[in-house]
């Protein structure tokens, strides 16, 4: 049997319609949970990229020129859409990425249509300003779009931190080319066709699904794109700040972290326990905040570990189709590999997992939540990213230690403080070196807050008015005025 002719194909999406990729080629799209083929999927080629680009470079003066508050009006009708939509979406997402179909309704999809409908809400908005200078001259400012947008998606959000690049831009004016991360590519695509059904002109809005090195390098490379919008690895992140160079391209980079999560033990450890375990457990640990290095002052560090071994015995693992799932398979068998490698590294460093440490089954990527005790920070779980259900519990003395620790990675994106001294918290929240620092609670985004990190984080802000910036040019006008 022909695996691929089989499944139900899946094209691409330029110019405001589905079309079938110039290589002729496509790509299988596996259910991480069953590890079945669910569909085929276009590879995109360069020369698909340059359709595409040039679509949305037409569709520029149509979208940039049409009043702002109509372009509004079609965001709020495809924010409705995608309401209307939402458990259609909330399968795909699902299914493809293998996540537990009760987060993705919980967290996902609210958060996709909050997003839309805060951005259709700016369209009318964005606005320059009279800036005094000369008595002889008026002078003012206005935001322009920057133009094409390439936006480069990665598999453990694909539809919400997909809005989060989208909606920003096409509310700025912008006309958007999307690539999806090869291993979820099924919801972009569903968005793309109700975006056109809401009144989204063609060319404003395209879907080129296929590899980030031929796909995503194109957009990269492209002459006439002239902003990159990033989530996804620092490796990936630095080449794409070095392809970007040919034309001067703006980009912004969302690259991750090894968020710490830093318990005293004045602190309310029954919530610090029961957050810090759902900081790292929840979306098998896939998550650039994940607060993957619990730090804990030291009185408390065997009540806190035992705590947290507790939380994490009820963690249901399973299908995410199932109802009480709460955590479902790691995304594929790559990341499942990358995973199972860091135990090994964490056993072979001197730590000890006092939870889990091992595959589930053999038939999907399913991993055991995992707890190390007995963590240095100098060892390799502590400063790299795993991305997956596994956390490192590290012990610290006073203040000054735990932000020696929690600072002391080549990451900055977000950190947690656990305490109930007033002072104290907000020490910490100055001294930690974060683009968000939660107090007394973990994880919590909100698409008004700005959302972004530093260092092997990336840089830039997403969400909240500090996204428009992203997606606008100031133009400063000077008029004479004397006679
Ligand atoms: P990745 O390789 O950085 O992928 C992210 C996106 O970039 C995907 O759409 C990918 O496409 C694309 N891409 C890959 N190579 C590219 C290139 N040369 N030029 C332009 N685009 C390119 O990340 P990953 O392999 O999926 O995951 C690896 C690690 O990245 C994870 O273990 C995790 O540490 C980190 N990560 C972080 C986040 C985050 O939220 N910050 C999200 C995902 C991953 P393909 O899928 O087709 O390769
Ligand atoms: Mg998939």
């Amino acid at each position: 049997m022909n695996r691929q002719t089989d499944l139900q194909h899946i094209e691409l999406f330029i110019d405001g319609r589905h079309v079938k990729p110039s290589s002729g080629e496509y790509s299988v799209d596996i259910d991480p949970a069953t590890e079945e083929p669910i569909a085929a999927v276009a590879l995109g080629s360069k020369a698909d990229v340059d359709v595409a680009v040039k679509a949305a470079r037409a569709a520029l003066k149509v979208w940039g020129g049409m009043r702002a508050a109509d372009r509004g009006r079609i965001l709020q009708r495809a924010a409705d859409l995608i309401e209307e939509h939402s458990e259609e979406l909330i399968q795909i997402e699902s299914r493809d990425a293998g996540k537990p179909l009760g987060g993705v309704r919980r967290q996902d999809m609210p958060a996709v249509i909050d997003t839309i409908r805060y951005y259709a809400g700016w369209c009318d908005k964005i606005t320059g300003s009279v800036v005094p200078t000369r008595p002889d001259a008026l002078t003012y400012t206005v935001r322009e779009p920057v133009g094409v947008v390439g936006a480069i998606i990665p598999w453990n959000f694909p539809m919400m931190i997909g809005m989060w690049k989208i909606a920003p831009a096409l509310a700025c004016g912008c006309t958007v080319v999307v690539k999806p991360a090869e291993l979820t590519p099924l919801s972009m695509l569903r968005i793309a066709e109700l975006l056109v059904e809401a009144g989204l002109p063609p060319g404003v809005f395209n879907v080129v699904t296929g590899k980030g090195s031929v796909v995503g390098e194109a957009l990269v490379q492209h002459p006439d794109v002239n902003k990159v919008t990033f989530t996804g690895s620092p490796n990936v992140g630095r080449g794409i700040l070095q392809g970007a160079a040919s034309n001067f391209k703006r980009v912004t980079l969302e690259l991750g972290g090894k968020s710490a999560n830093v318990i005293f033990a004045d602190a309310n450890l029954d919530r610090a326990a029961r957050s810090a375990a759902s900081g790292i457990f929840f979306n098998a640990g896939q998550v650039c905040s994940a607060g993957s290095r619990v730090l804990v002052e030291r009185s408390a560090y065997d009540e806190v570990v035992d705590r947290l071994v507790a939380r994490a015995k009820t963690i249901k693992v399973g299908s995410p189709e199932a109802p009480d799932t709460t955590m479902g398979p790691v995304v594929s068998a790559n990341q499942l590999k990358t995973v199972l490698n860091y135990i090994d590294i964490g056993r072979s460093e001197g730590a000890s997992a006092v939870i889990g440490g091992a595959r589930i089954g053999k038939k999907g990527y399913y991993v055991q939540p995992t707890i190390f005790a007995k963590v240095a920070h100098e060892m390799r779980i502590s400063q790299e990213e795993i991305f997956g259900p596994v956390l490192s519990v590290i012990p610290f003395d006073d203040e000054q230690d735990a932000l020696r620790m929690a600072n002391g990675t080549a990451y900055s994106l977000a950190a947690g403080v656990w305490s109930a001294d007033i002072g104290r918290v907000h020490r910490m929240a100055a001294g930690l070196k974060a683009g968000t620092v939660w107090i007394n609670t973990y994880g919590y985004t909100d698409v008004r807050l700005p959302w972004g990190g530093s260092g092997e984080s990336g840089f830039g802000r997403e969400h909240g008015e500090a996204a428009l910036e992203n997606f606008t040019e100031p133009k400063s006008v000077w008029m004479a005025i004397d006679q």
